[in-house]
């Protein structure tokens, strides 16, 4: 790969080595990354790029569309399989699109949407007032318990019955626990509401089969296809085969152009992967290794929200260590961590500050750290909050953190000279 480019722009081909070497020796904790694998990098990169289409297969909008109309079919029936759904989408380009394809289906402009707050875990395109869809569709949000930072089902269902909406989302960028979303779809099913889960976190967990699904409980799922699903960098909207139309015609012409046929080849690859033994087993692993760390992390003092995890990720208060999340972040970064600073919920803090960080577990667990690693970056991390602006002290965690990843490759054959 990159044989070409090295050739005729070796300024850029330097700058791609060297965001190489800083994956290959950074500890990668960042909760919405993962690695792809080699496959996926490879398709990405195929002569599927070059082809434009609209449409779906036996119906585009352009000539030559026999083989793509295949790749396209196929990675369909596999996401169906996989997921156990009626209906597939995956023309959206990413987890946002794949929401405002959904928005395009089934809302009209002024409709009403109850969905989770943004600083407890939603995400922006769930309504955050810095998102253009604030300004077409009135959101209204739902919150946690803030005694056991758990979802508040019933003040959810108050607000539901009282605001009426069209539709309820559920699915979160930060929220460590499982959501019912049994309970959810009765509450929706009871006002007359859409009900949308938007799974982007967690769709890799949820093809393995080791958290519950929200497919038979949805009439819309959407997903990003990165994050824990560890593919291409793009999306996918699953639905009940009632509104099958309603989404395709939503999605094109309704939200999106022409498909990406090259990341869409790589999620039928990926879709095949997911129920394969082996990205079971990793996914087993990333659970255990996030509920290890949420275990060390308490022992040495940190407090996880909501008491610890049910996922891929947590998140950590950093009050009791006298330390905000920018500090905290800033001070890993500089030994090889990469974490995000994280709203804690009802943190007095400013979203520039904040007084957590969020720590995911999926890039770690695909280059084979288990729980005895695991333990020792809780250490560093210990470490690094104990005097994190020392620059002995950094220096000394930068060389623990180095010498752990070392021992895992990132890629089996390097990708650079592949
Ligand atoms: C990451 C995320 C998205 C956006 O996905 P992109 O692929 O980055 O566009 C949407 N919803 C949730 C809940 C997410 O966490």
């Amino acid at each position: 790969m990159l044989k070409a480019t090295k050739i005729s722009d070796p300024e850029l081909y330097a700058l791609v080595e060297k965001e190489y070497e800083r994956q290959v020796h950074n500890i990668e904790m960042i909760a919405s990354e993962s690695t792809v694998p080699l496959e996926v990098m490879e398709l990405t990169g195929s002569v599927f790029t070059n082809k434009t289409l609209e449409g779906y297969p036996g119906a585009r909008f352009q000539a030559g569309s026999h083989v793509a109309d295949e790749v396209e079919t196929l990675a369909c029936q596999r996401a169906k399989e996989l997921f156990g759904a009626e209906h597939v989408n995956i023309q959206t380009y990413s987890g946002s699109t794949a929401n405002y394809s959904v928005f395009a289906s089934v809302l009209n402009p002024g409709d009403k949407v109850l969905s989770m707050r943004l600083d407890q875990g939603g995400h922006l395109t769930h309504g955050s007032p810095a998102n253009w869809v604030s300004k077409i569709y009135h959101f209204e949000f739902y919150a946690i318990n803030p005694e056991t930072e758990l979802l508040d089902y019933d003040a959810l269902e108050a607000k539901a019955r009282e605001y009426q909406p069209k539709m309820i989302i559920a699915g979160a960028s930060s929220y460590s626990r499982l959501i019912d979303y049994e309970r959810i779809a009765k509450v929706a099913k009871e006002v007359g509401a859409y009900f949308m889960v938007d799974m982007a976190h967690v769709a890799g967990l949820v093809a393995a089969g080791v958290i519950p699904s929200p497919i038979p409980h949805a009439d819309f799922v959407t997903s990003s296809t990165t994050k824990t699903f560890c593919s291409a960098r793009s999306g996918m909207v699953f639905c009940k085969k009632e509104y099958a139309k309603m989404l395709d015609k939503g999605t094109f012409p309704g939200a999106l152009g022409s498909i990406h046929l090259h990341t869409m080849a790589a999620k039928c690859w990926s879709f095949r992967y997911a129920a394969s033994d082996a990205f079971k087993a990793t996914m087993r692993q990333v659970v255990k290794n996030a509920q290890a760390l949420a275990a060390a992390l308490t022992e040495k003092g940190f407090r996880i929200v909501s008491g610890g995890t049910d996922n891929h990720l947590l998140v950590v208060d950093l009050r009791s260590k006298g330390i905000n999340g920018r500090d905290f972040q800033n001070a890993l970064d500089s030994v090889g961590i990469t974490v995000n600073k994280n709203m804690i919920p009802f943190d007095q803090e400013k979203p520039s500050v904040t007084s957590g960080v969020r720590i995911g577990l999926t890039a770690v667990t695909q280059r084979g750290l288990k729980e005895p690693e695991i333990r020792e970056i809780a250490d560093i991390m210990e470490q690094v909050a104990s005097a994190p602006f020392d620059e002995d002290n950094l220096a000394r965690c930068r060389e623990k953190a180095q010498a752990l990843i070392a021992r895992f490759p990132l890629y089996p054959v390097n990708p650079m000279e592949y």
